[in-house]
């Protein structure tokens, strides 16, 4: 069992771990504060982010590609909190948008157009024409229809669109299926088969300046081998693309490097090795390299804070019943997802573990968090983390069951603040109207 640093039997420090999130005297602490007096003030659930971990995920990156050009666009689909954006934008960080409401929120934490690239299969009139008004670094087109719209709305205004083709290499990204992009099954880019085609149609339209490739195959890669597979096509591509008298000067290589979810027996990529990969593959091109993390950058750099309100025996099972459901995380509800759950105060060495349901309090059997989890002896008050959660946790939280939205929190040092509030009831009620006939 690894409850922490005292029962994985090292002595890791502040360098070598994957956050800073660790206990220290006997309790977890989130960079310089005692977690337990965050949620004493705030209340749980809620969420809590380190900017530590955040600018270090993100210099990760940023050093991996120091080889050569690039940028880094953090894909803040991840987590998209304007303390958070503005944390890395600070760093120089680009932002990789996937929505007309992702892009209003990377323009108001401050990020100046051309450092953002547009996402998304499904973008519309309205969000391509905001984007160039707003300025924009690239779109990265998923299809002809949608390179059309572009075209047209970018001619009208009498303006050229940065585009790169978002090309589908048919790679299998050995990911949970719900994640995994790059097969030809997938809704997404267009078959790196006919990509000459469309870059020579691309050529054609009006309005259209063709900057480069993109590709993005999946998330929660644990392995290089299909990125390697994926960037080699794109390497031969962009040969192809030269040859036929396209200039090819950016390559946005998307994101997906997966991080352990579970730390006793996960080691995916580090970063460092990645960006070796990708100098091994396109390196030599001589292009402009983009890269769209989400996960890594935000993932490890937050936790869920949540306490026991029951414990309640089942019949042969024990069931910890936590303030935070479902509607807070759903990735185990909806991708099977394992999250490591420790207890905010320290285990004693050679406590016994005891195996444990842990659920929320939502009317489904899906808020299930984890089953027979070994966890050191809890009962009701107890605090909580889930680790792991920063990444599509609060992003993808809901109001289900008339729970509030649980407020995020970022730590800076021996500074705390809470980012986004709690709503009240009265917040969630007064957003429904009543219309005139009742
Ligand atoms: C989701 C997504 C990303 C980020 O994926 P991570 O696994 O979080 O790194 C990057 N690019 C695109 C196009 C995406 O859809």
């Amino acid at each position: 069992m690894c409850f922490g640093t005292r029962y994985c039997g090292s002595n890791l420090t502040l360098e070598a771990a994957l956050d800073h999130f660790i206990y220290r005297d006997g309790a977890l602490w989130a960079e310089d504060v005692p977690v337990a007096e965050i949620a004493a003030q705030v209340g749980t659930p809620f969420y809590l982010y380190s900017t530590a971990t955040l600018t270090r995920h993100f210099k990760l990156f940023d050093e991996a590609l120091d080889w050569g050009p690039h940028l880094v666009c953090y894909a803040m689909k991840a987590a998209s909190n304007q303390a958070i954006l503005r944390t890395l934008a600070a760093e120089g960080a680009g932002m990789d948008v996937v929505s007309g409401g992702e892009y209003a929120r990377a323009k108001a934490a401050g990020v100046p157009g051309d450092r953002i690239v547009f996402s998304g299969v499904g973008k519309t009139r309205d969000e391509i024409r905001a984007a160039l008004e707003g300025g924009i670094r690239q779109f990265n087109v998923e299809s002809e229809p949608e390179m059309q719209v572009i075209s047209e709305i970018a001619s009208s205004m009498g303006t050229q669109a940065p585009i790169a083709i978002r090309v589908n290499p048919d790679v299998d990204a050995k990911t949970h299926a719900k994640i995994a992009t790059g097969k030809s099954e997938n809704k997404f880019g267009i078959p790196i088969a006919r990509a000459r085609e469309v870059y020579a149609m691309a050529a054609k339209l009006p309005g259209l300046k063709v900057v480069g490739i993109d590709v993005h195959i999946g998330s929660q890669l644990t392995d290089l081998e299909p990125f390697e597979l994926a960037y080699t096509k794109v390497a031969e591509l962009t040969e192809a693309l030269r040859a036929d008298g396209h200039e090819i000067s950016r390559l946005d290589l998307g994101g997906g490097l997966g991080i352990p979810y579970a730390r006793s027996n996960e080691a995916p990529p580090l970063p460092t090795d990645y960006g070796k990969l990708i100098q091994k593959t396109v390196g030599h091109l001589g292009c402009e390299i983009e890269i769209e993390p989400g996960r890594l950058i935000a993932g490890n750099a937050g936790i869920l804070v949540s306490k026991v309100i029951y414990l309640k025996h089942g019949e042969g099972r024990d069931f910890l019943i936590l303030d935070g459901a479902m509607n807070d995380l759903i990735r185990p509800a909806m991708y099977e997802a394992h999250h490591d759950i420790v207890p905010v105060v320290e285990p004693e060495v050679g406590i016994e573990p005891k195996p444990y349901d842990i659920v929320g309090p939502v009317c489904e059997t899906g808020d299930t968090f984890a089953k027979e989890r070994l966890m050191p002896p809890l009962t009701a008050g107890d605090l909580v983390a889930f680790r792991s959660a920063g990444a599509y946790g609060a992003v993808m939280a809901s109001e289900y069951n008339t729970r509030p939205l649980i407020p995020e929190v970022l730590v800076h040092g021996d500074q705390f603040a809470v980012i986004r509030e709690r709503p009240s009831f009265a917040d969630m009620i007064n957003r429904d109207s009543i219309p005139a006939w009742l």
